[in-house]
C-alpha cells in the first residue's frame, strides 16, 4: 500500500514526498486511518518504527482546516532531544502547510519562548516541566486544543514525569482526541490510559529484533573487574565512536572519570546536567572531540549520532527491548557495528532472553592474558557507587 491511500491533503503529501517516504511503515499503516477518523489511540511501538510520522501526518492533515494562530495540537515528550527531533520531523513533513510548530523545554530562555509563542503557533512539542511553567504563567493557552499526543509514556514514567503529565491534563478539561505511545504497558500506564482515553483503538507493532548489521559479543566477567576489562577491550579494539551504557548516572560519571584518567577523550551524560552542558557533551561526541560517551538509558534517549562504531553495555540492560534500543545506536544506515556486553553470573536470565529474541546463541569472548583472577580489593570496582 502507498501513502496515496490515506487521502492526506496534497500539501501534507508534498512533505511525505520531500522526505522520500514511499511505503508506509507498519505503525503508519495501522495508526493513520483510525487517527484520521478521530479515534483515541494507544500505539505500542518504539522509536525507529516511524511512529512520529504516524501521528504527525494526521495532525497536519487535520489542522489545515480551521483557525490559525491557536495551539491546536500538543505533543508531550520525555526528553529535550526527542522534543527537538519530533518538532523537526513536523517542520519537514509540514513545510508546505504553513502550520507553525515550536519545541518547548527547560534550559532555554523562557522569555524567548514567550516571544515566539506570541507570533502564534498551532503545534507545540513540549517536555512536561517547562510546559507546566508556561501553563501556570498563562503564556500557553490550551483551550483550543484538538489533539493531544503523549509520546514514550513509559520513559516519562521512568523519569518521574507522570505527576507533571497529570498536572497538564488537569489544564485541558474539554474533550479532545488523545493519542498515547509507549513501548511497554506497565500497570501505572494502564491506569492512566483508562482515565484519559475514550474507546481507544490499540495498535501494536511486534517486538523489535536488533539490527542484523550489528555483531554481538558477551564478555563474562566478575563485577569488580568490569572497569579493568572495559579498558582492556578499548585498548585492543579498533573503534570510532563508542557509546557505553551504565545502570545508574553515578556509575556513568565514575566510569567516565576512570576512562579519562586512563587517557581517553570521554564525556558522560547525566539527567541533572544543564541543557548547555548536555549540548556541549553531545556536540563534542558528535564532532569527535570526545571519542567515548558514557550514559544511562534515560540520559541517552533520543541521541541520534550516525557514526557510533561500538556500543558497550557496561551493565546489562533490564529488558530485551532496552538492549535492542541501545544497540540500535550502532550499525545504522547499512554500516556495521559491534555490541559488547559485560555479563556477570546475575545476568544469566537476560542472556537467555536475548538469545531467544536473536534466535541464535551469543558469542562469549575472553581476553587472552587478561587477569580474570584479580582480587576485588585491587580493583577499581570497589570505588564505584552501586
Ligand atoms: P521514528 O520512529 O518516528 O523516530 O522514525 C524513524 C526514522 O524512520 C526517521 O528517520 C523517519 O524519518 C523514518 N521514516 C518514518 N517513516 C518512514 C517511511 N514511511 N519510509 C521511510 N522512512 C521513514
Amino acid at each position: 500500500m502507498s501513502f496515496e491511500a490515506f487521502n492526506l491533503h496534497p500539501s501534507v503529501m508534498a512533505g511525505v514526498r520531500a522526505l522520500g517516504y514511499t511505503i508506509p511503515t507498519p505503525i503508519q499503516l495501522k495508526a493513520i486511518p483510525p487517527i484520521m477518523q478521530g479515534h483515541d489511540l494507544i500505539g505500542l511501538a518504539q522509536t525507529g518504527t516511524g511512529k512520529t510520522a504516524a501521528f504527525a501526518l494526521p495532525i497536519l492533515h487535520r489542522l489545515l482546516r480551521g483557525p490559525r494562530g491557536r495551539v491546536r495540537a500538543l505533543i508531550i515528550s520525555p526528553t529535550r532531544e526527542l522534543a527537538e527531533q519530533t518538532c523537526a520531523a513536523i517542520n519537514d513533513l509540514g513545510k508546505q502547510t504553513g502550520l507553525q510548530s515550536i519545541a518547548i523545554y527547560g534550559g532555554l530562555s523562557m522569555d524567548r519562548q514567550i516571544q515566539r509563542l506570541r507570533y502564534g503557533v498551532e503545534i507545540i512539542v513540549a517536555c512536561p516541566g517547562r510546559l507546566l511553567d508556561h501553563l501556570w504563567r498563562g503564556t500557553i493557552d490550551l483551550s483550543h486544543l484538538e489533539i493531544l499526543v503523549i509520546d514514550e509514556v513509559d520513559r516519562m514514567f521512568d523519569m518521574g514525569f507522570l505527576p507533571d503529565v497529570r498536572g497538564i491534563l488537569e489544564c485541558i478539561i474539554h474533550r479532545r482526541q488523545t493519542l498515547l505511545f509507549s513501548a511497554t504497558m506497565p500497570d501505572d500506564i494502564r491506569r492512566l490510559v483508562q482515565e484519559i482515553l475514550r474507546d481507544p483503538v490499540t495498535v501494536q507493532i511486534g517486538r523489535t529484533v536488533p539490527a542484523t548489521t550489528v555483531s554481538h559479543a558477551l564478555y563474562p566477567i566478575k563485577q569488580h573487574l568490569k572497569t579493568s576489562l572495559l579498558k582492556e577491550i578499548l585498548r585492543r579494539t579498533k573503534t570510532e565512536s563508542v557509546l557505553i551504557f551504565t545502570r545508574t548516572k553515578h556509575r556513568a560519571e565514575r566510569v567516565a572519570q576512570q576512562l579519562a584518567k586512563a587517557g581517553y577523550r570521554v564525556t558522560s551524560l547525566q539527567g541533572n546536567m544543564s541543557q548547555y552542558q548536555r549540548q556541549a557533551a553531545l556536540d563534542g561526541f558528535r564532532t569527535g572531540s570526545f571519542r567515548i560517551l558514557v550514559a544511562t538509558d534515560i540520559a541517552a534517549r533520543g541521541i541520534d549520532i550516525l557514526k557510533i562504531s561500538h556500543v558497550v553495555n557496561y551493565d546489562m540492560p533490564d529488558t530485551t527491548d532496552a538492549y535492542t534500543h541501545r544497540i540500535g545506536r550502532t550499525g545504522r544506515v547499512g554500516k556495521t557495528g559491534e555490541a559488547f556486553t559485560l555479563v556477570t553470573g546475575e545476568d544469566a536470565a537476560m542472556v537467555r532472553a536475548l538469545e531467544q529474541v536473536l534466535k541464535a546463541p551469543l558469542e562469549r569472548r575472553t581476553l587472552q592474558s587478561f587477569d580474570y583472577t584479580m582480587p576485588a580489593s585491587d580493583s577499581e570496582y570497589n570505588r564505584l557507587p552501586r
